[in-house]
């Protein structure tokens, strides 16, 4: 039997535009998938728009997406791929194509893979396409999904089904001093034991990028995770009820490594500016980093969407702390720093993030800000 020779088929990978550190790892996944089911076909990459050389008329045009305040840049990328390449299949997928579906059908006709691509995903990503990054770490999942579906969290549409993966081995490449875990919650998983062991054996440092779940972490766990060489330790403090389990994390992964603890932040959901105060604040107390990240619904628009509790002054102004007082916005362990960029009070905290506001606009550079809306405040 002779096996198909698929050298004349051409295949184009698009990310419409680069906004992280990390490749894009369902396009790598898709090109493994390709080069195994067309032997011989040849996949091409693309970062914005463009032509890549050699690329003539590709059978099929993947398009990926990421963040939904990036939609432009999405469409963009369809309209261009479709104008250029008028007989080629586009495929989009991604988050934002996800999450927006609807519009996007609305919009451009395009109905887009929602949530995971099953043929690729159980193919390990093809690392030799890095889309332009200088990647040393292997990308795997141990699991996907969630089933603690918290409300403001997307994983419920674009994972909605729970399960393991007991082969993630096979992304790792030995070469690669890094291995990145993009489990939405590694805790929660029934592996947990097992793959503590397995990653104890490939001795690599391993980044849990998505944060670990405080509430899941007990002194047995803390014992078997921290053996595994984590950096840094990332943990999330989405919601202030969750205070006592946030500490008593912190405290264990004290116990048993050395290594810097970092705690996702969210905010402008449903807390409050006085809220979030209180929980950088709890944590700068307790000598740990924090990443307050803005909670955006699902939505075209580009400009601020302020939650109930906030305003687009407020949500700009924490925003510039982040940019000028703070190194890629990560709040420091300096306890000075915070009490003089913050206040020693949530009041304070709220008067200064007016002050910095009025200020940043007297100097002009909140000309580009659309006109501000105001929720409640
Ligand atoms: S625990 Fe994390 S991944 Fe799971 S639903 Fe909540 S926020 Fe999402």
């Amino acid at each position: 039997m002779t096996l198909k020779d698929y050298s004349d088929y051409q295949f184009l990978l698009v990310e419409p535009v680069a906004k992280t550190a990390y490749p894009p790892l369902g396009l790598m996944k898709i090109s493994s998938m390709l080069k195994d089911k067309y032997k011989g076909c040849t996949v091409f990459t693309q970062v914005g728009n463009g032509i890549p050389d050699r690329l003539s008329c590709p059978k099929r045009v993947f398009i990926t997406s990421l963040f939904t305040w990036d939609w432009k840049f999405l469409v963009g990328s369809i309209d261009f791929y479709k104008r250029v390449f008028p007989s080629s299949e586009i495929m989009v997928g991604g988050i934002s194509a996800s999450l927006l579906n609807e519009d996007l059908q609305c919009i451009r006709g395009i109905t887009p893979c929602v949530g995971l691509y099953n043929d690729a995903e159980f193919y390990p990503p093809d690392y030799s396409i890095p889309f332009g990054r200088r990647n040393r770490a292997s990308i795997t999942f141990t699991s996907r999904g969630c089933n603690r579906k918290c409300e403001f969290c997307s994983v419920r549409v674009l994972e909605p089904d729970y399960f393991v993966k007991d082969d993630w081995q096979k992304d790792i490449v030995e070469e690669f001093p890094f291995i990145i875990f993009w489990d939405n919650n590694f805790l929660y998983s029934p592996n947990f034991e097992k793959d503590c062991q397995k990653i104890l054996q490939l001795g690599k440092k391993v980044d849990f990028n998505q944060g670990l779940d405080a509430r899941l972490l007990d002194e047995h766990r803390a014992k078997r995770l921290f053996n595994i060489d984590i950096d840094p330790i990332r943990l999330a403090f989405d919601d202030v009820r969750y205070e006592r389990a946030v500490v008593k994390a912190i405290r264990l992964a004290r116990k048993y490594s050395n290594r810097e603890i970092m705690v996702y932040v969210l905010y402008n959901f449903k807390d409050t500016p006085e809220d979030l105060y209180y929980r950088i604040d709890l944590l700068n107390r307790e000598g740990v980093l924090s990443f307050p990240m803005e909670y955006r619904a699902p939505n075209k628009r580009q400009g601020k969407i302020p939650g109930p509790h906030w305003n687009t002054f407020l949500l700009r102004a924490f925003k510039l702390t982040l940019l000028f007082y703070y190194n890629k916005g990560v709040i420091s362990r300096s306890r000075t720093s915070f009490e003089r960029i913050y206040g020693k009070t949530a009041n304070e905290f709220v008067s200064r993030l007016y002050e910095i506001f009025r200020y940043d606009k007297a100097l002009k550079r909140t000309s580009k800000v659309e006109e501000p809306i105001l929720y409640g405040r």
